[in-house]
């Protein structure tokens, strides 16, 4: 009995460990086995691709870049043209190796 009891804990405390550790993935951007980001950022084609391709530091470091160009040009995310530019610049920065040059 107590050994039955045991294998069950055993098998619990295995998948409470599934969903607790933060899965890693190869990060296209910086090449590293880092924490995969916690979140699909978009629900679309390409924020499967981020979601599976880059790792939540990369992600982060985005997210900064993305606010700097924001407040540098002041930009309205509502305004298509604005949401356009910041989504090239965003595959630029994460899949092409590209960094944010604030003119
Ligand atoms: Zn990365």
């Amino acid at each position: 009995m107590i050994m039955r009891w045991e294998r069950r804990r055993l098998a619990t405390s295995a998948r409470a460990r599934y969903f607790f550790v933060m899965p890693h993935i190869n990060c296209t951007r910086c090449g590293q086995t880092r924490d995969q980001m916690s979140f699909q950022p978009f629900q679309n084609e390409l924020g499967r691709r981020l979601y599976q391709e880059i790792c939540a530091t990369c992600w982060a470091e985005w997210i900064k870049a993305q606010q700097q160009m924001i407040n540098h040009y002041g930009l309205n995310v509502r305004d298509p043209k604005a949401k356009e530019m910041l989504l090239k610049s965003m595959e630029q920065f994460l899949f092409a190796g590209g960094q944010i040059q604030l003119s």
